[in-house]
């Protein structure tokens, strides 16, 4: 076998702890299939937090020949909505990930509602009346047992007729659960008498009204995965302490019995991963919606420029460990500019324009110049850039009093205009309050192509576009949403921390006119100023937008 998975594009996940136990599996005869699943709650979009898993889940199966299912883990409806599961769906397809088949948990209620009554006829189950705050007080601390509700004791006869009058509607919410029978002294305090079901009159999104009580995670969890025949059912680290109770439910009932993994929770800094926040920050008009460029959600990334590669490539270098840490957010960001580097066509834009004359270059005249479409790739071929006697360059390419260490234009300074001509700065003018308006410069024809017979060297090389031939466009920058590294442990709510900068709107841009025909999911590096791609927005709107994906470097 391979050490290395191929995830799609060459992307590869490294032999890991779960290789190992898979092995070990395999081995030992254990299992010989391998079966994972992907088990979100459609309670919102998908992040990529959950790219981590998706990779985990579907590289595991690919890796040992079997297959992954994508589980809707919808067992608390109040929560979920068909909007959330068409959504998660295709996030997962543009992750370029298949799943095998495609389940609900919901649609095993009445198996999981038999399993109950087992245990209940087992004596291991019961049906409790105290409420959710009477549960918690009496489940003890870690340093003393909890206390046993009476009800504990109740004769199986009496829990299986309660049991079915919960399930027949007959309770209002909240006032009684189907609780495990295990023990209230247990270290681990997930094992004391853990509640199985509660009586919710919610209306499901896929079940409809069958059910008013509903299954809690650690009852149904380990269930879904047994009807499934799921081999290995990754998870994130929390529910390392919940293991013990997935295998008491499996043990106890003594179903098929598949083996939990635990693994690490992707963390990054400067970002909140929980759906909870995120619905916040969407629901509160924080941001401009799921898939702002500035949310770390699946489909926030593809908006930003993120390729499925990009993203793969991140969790790749992340890896896979037993170990929670957090990375950090320029991790992500330099996974995106390394593919987009190779890939990116490179173009001309200037953002914050001044006009520059070339006092010399005669007037009505222009010409075409040759430009490579991208050094990185041989076969990207060359376009052609207009260039005539007006240009825009960028304002903070020149200086009327040069600061020391500035080498851009500046009054008798020459430089190179890129794929051009060299050019000598001759003056400028200014308005009323002392702003320049217009840069005059002379040039050299003999320099064209941006290179001088003589050898000559300038220190600096601008960007321009042709001012009579430039494109008007939006361009739309961001910054990190979050001010401090951990938002989320801050003291205070996660939303003092919102960066009110993180969105730079840039409303008269020009580009070059090769531009017109901009396409989605291409990524373009206008030179000296990163990597960008067309917005969502200017196919709605008929018009350029461009989101900034990155930076040309890490600005740290
Ligand atoms: P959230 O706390 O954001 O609501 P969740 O864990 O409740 O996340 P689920 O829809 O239950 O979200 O998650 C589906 C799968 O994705 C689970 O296996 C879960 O462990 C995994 N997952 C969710 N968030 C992360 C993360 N940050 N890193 C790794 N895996 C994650
Ligand atoms: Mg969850």
């Amino acid at each position: 076998m391979n050490d290395e998975i191929m995830l799609n594009e060459g992307v590869e996940l490294s032999r890991n702890f779960i290789t190992e136990a898979i092995d070990e599996d395999l081995a030992s005869g254990r299992f010989n299939k391998i079966i994972t699943r992907f088990p979100p709650e459609p309670n919102g979009y998908l992040h990529i937090g959950h790219a981590k898993a998706l990779c985990i889940d579907f590289s595991m199966a690919e890796r040992y020949n079997g297959v992954c299912n994508l589980r809707y883990d919808d067992t608390n409806p109040a929560k979920e909505e068909v909007e959330y599961v068409d959504a998660i769906e295709e996030d997962i397809r543009w992750l370029g990930f298949n799943w095998a088949g495609k389940y609900y948990a919901s649609d095993y209620f009445k198996q999981m509602y038999d399993y109950a009554v087992e245990l209940i006829k087992k004596g291991k189950a019961y049906v409790c009346s105290l409420s959710a705050d009477e549960i918690t007080q009496t489940r003890g601390t870690l340093t003393t047992p909890g206390v046993e509700c009476e009800e504990r004791n109740r004769s199986v006869e009496e829990n299986l007729e309660l049991f079915e009058r919960m399930k027949n509607g007959e309770f209002p919410d909240g006032s009684m659960t189907l609780r495990a029978k295990i023990d209230m002294a247990s270290p681990n305090m997930n094992m004391r008498d853990p509640v199985m079901y509660r009586i919710k009159h919610v209306e499901h999104h896929h079940v409809g009204d069958e059910w008013c009580i509903y299954p809690m995670y650690d009852w149904a969890h380990g269930l879904e995965d047994s009807i499934e025949g799921v081999s290995h059912s990754m998870c994130s680290l929390e529910y390392e302490d919940h293991r013990p109770l997935y295998d008491w439910f499996l043990n106890e009932l003594n179903i098929y019995h598949p083996r939990q993994i635990e693994f690490a929770r992707l963390n990054i800094n400067y970002v909140v991963l929980s759906k909870r926040k995120l619905i916040q920050l969407v629901k509160e008009g924080y941001v401009r919606g799921w898939d702002d460029p500035r949310m770390p959600t699946l489909r926030g990334l593809r908006r930003r420029g993120y390729t499925p590669t990009a993203v793969k490539n991140f969790i790749n270098m992340v890896g896979v460990s037993k170990v929670n840490s957090v990375v950090d957010y320029a991790m992500l960001e330099h996974a995106l500019r390394d593919e987009a580097n190779k890939k990116a066509l490179r173009v001309m834009a200037v953002l914050d324009p001044i006009k520059l004359v070339i006092d010399n270059y005669p007037e009505g005249k222009f010409e075409y110049l040759e430009a490579d479409n991208n050094p990185e790739d041989e076969n990207a071929g060359k376009r052609e850039v207009p260039f005539s006697r007006e240009l825009y360059i960028e304002r903070e390419d020149f200086m009327a009093v040069p600061e020391k260490k500035f080498f851009r234009l500046a009054p008798g300074r020459e430089v190179r205009l890129k794929h051009a001509y060299y050019v000598t700065c001759t003056g400028y003018e200014t308005d009323e309050n002392g702003n320049v308006t217009v840069v005059h410069c002379n040039y050299d024809p003999a320099s064209r192509g941006g290179w001088s017979e003589d050898g000559r060297k300038v220190k600096a090389t601008l960007h321009w576009v042709s001012a009579q031939h430039a494109l008007e466009a939006e361009v739309r920058l961001y910054g990190r949403l979050f001010t401090v590294e951990n938002p989320d442990s801050a003291e205070g709510s996660f939303l003092d921390y919102l960066n009110k900068d993180s969105l730079e709107i840039i409303e008269k841009a020009y580009v070059e006119p090769s531009l017109a025909d901009a396409k989605q999911g291409v990524s373009y590096q206008f030179l000296r100023l990163g990597y960008f791609c067309l917005d969502d927005d200017a196919v709605k709107e008929n018009r350029l937008v461009f989101n900034r994906s990155v930076a040309l470097k890490d600005s740290k």
